[in-house]
């Protein structure tokens, strides 16, 4: 275990319980922190909490205890089977694929746990919890039973800033589809390759909206991965629904879901391109759509980079806003932790005034009560959901 100690007048983050230390608050550091195990102590000497330990991360301890609790066996199975048991109250029936770690926001800083049917998904996020591996592992044995389970250090490649490594199985990976059921709905997970943990757990509430609105409606899908919005106004009744995307094994996958749910899927449904140029060209053909989705990956992955993914933001919606039928729906997203709820609705404003279009915001959606935010840490609440209605 290393001892962390805080340059004097640092403390307050840590007495409120703010679960990140960064490095510029520590005057020194002693002792050996290769088990991954940090003990924070105030300038005065007086320990004030435990975690997770990154030596190469400007987050340099993720805090998991702050009245000086150990952080052992007993502890992870705890927090594990607390976040279990909310899942439990709020996961809705028909349902197997949900977070069932979040993180921060389960008192986890670090972990995320995904459950995929049959198959568990522990995502790493930090060195510090790639180094908890095994109790980790163990623990989640124990809480989540009877799951094949999968390990995904993200942790080490991210606080270096490279990519993440790949997932590694504590079996083989023999199959990489792991099936699941969303509100009666068939999906797959791709648990190798896929991004995130091979799902967008996070839109279920934004695709049980869509899926009652959808009824006879043409819905247009942006940035579509694996079709799962599309699904869910398939499955509502929609008359069409079309997905663009520009990876083809997203595209693919997203074929799959609708034959797997008995959906209709003609290849024109299916457009592999830039959605940028897509929408150019579908405005330019004065198409009309009666609901669109547009929900693009994190434009803004650094404070550096806000800017320009505000330009993209509103260059987006400004395109996708042409698109929408009176009467009709856009439903906007931003992932980017950066980009704050304020700023996010103000830049699509901006966006409405370039198109010429007025829209009133009949709902904001998040993501669901398997996400929870910790009020410890907002910086854990990062997508959000407009939904849109055209007034003209
Ligand atoms: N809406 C999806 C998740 C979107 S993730 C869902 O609910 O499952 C972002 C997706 O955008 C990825 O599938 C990625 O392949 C795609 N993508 C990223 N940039 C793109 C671009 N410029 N044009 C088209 N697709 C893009």
């Amino acid at each position: 275990m290393i001892r962390l100690r805080l340059k004097p007048g640092r403390e307050e983050s840590v007495r409120r319980r703010h679960p990140w230390l960064f490095s510029g608050a520590v005057a020194s550091r002693d002792g050996d922190g290769s088990d991954g195990l940090a003990e924070v102590i105030a300038a005065d000497e007086r320990p004030v909490a435990r975690g997770a330990y990154s030596p190469d991360s400007q987050i340099l301890a993720r805090l998991w205890t702050f009245d000086g609790r150990p952080i052992d066996g007993a502890l992870l199975r705890e927090r594990l089977a607390a976040a279990r048991s909310l899942r439990e109250k709020v996961i809705p029936t028909g349902t197997t694929g949900y977070r069932a770690v979040n993180s921060e926001g389960d008192l986890c800083p670090g972990v995320v746990l995904d459950i995929f049917g049959d198959t568990a998904i522990l995502e790493l996020l930090t060195e510090g919890t790639e180094k908890w591996r095994s109790g980790l592992e163990e623990a989640v044995r124990e809480v989540f039973a009877g799951k094949r389970l999968l390990v995904r250090q993200s942790g080490t490649g991210r606080d270096r800033g490279g990519a993440p490594l790949p997932r590694e199985g504590g079996a083989q990976i023999e199959a990489t589809l792991a099936p699941f059921l969303e509100n009666g709905l068939r999906f797959f997970a791709d648990v190798s390759t896929g991004q995130k943990t091979g799902f967008y757990l996070d839109q279920r509430e934004n695709r049980v909206r869509l899926r009652a609105l959808a009824e006879g409606r043409t819905v247009l899908n942006l940035f579509s991965y694996s079709g799962g919005f599309s699904v869910a106004a398939l499955a509502g009744g929609a008359r069409q629904a079309v997905d663009v995307d520009s990876s083809p094994p997203a595209l693919a996958l997203a074929r799959e879901h609708r034959r797997e749910n008995r959906l209709p899927a003609p290849p024109e449904d299916f457009v592999q391109e830039d959605v940028f140029a897509d929408l150019r060209r579908r405005v330019a053909a004065q198409e009309s759509w009666d609901i669109v989705v547009c929900d693009p990956p994190a434009f803004a992955k650094k404070r550096a980079d806000i800017n320009r993914a505000a330009r993209g933001y509103k260059d987006i919606n400004r395109l996708a806003m042409k698109l929408v039928a009176t009467g009709g729906w856009l439903l906007t997203c931003s992932c980017s932790g950066l980009v704050s709820a304020d700023l996010f609705q103000k830049i699509v404003f901006s966006a409405s005034v370039e198109a010429g279009r007025s829209f009133a915001i009949a709902a904001r959606q998040g993501a669901g009560p398997d996400h929870p935010v910790s009020l410890d840490c907002p910086e854990g609440e990062y997508l959000k959901g407009l939904w849109l209605m055209a007034a003209g």
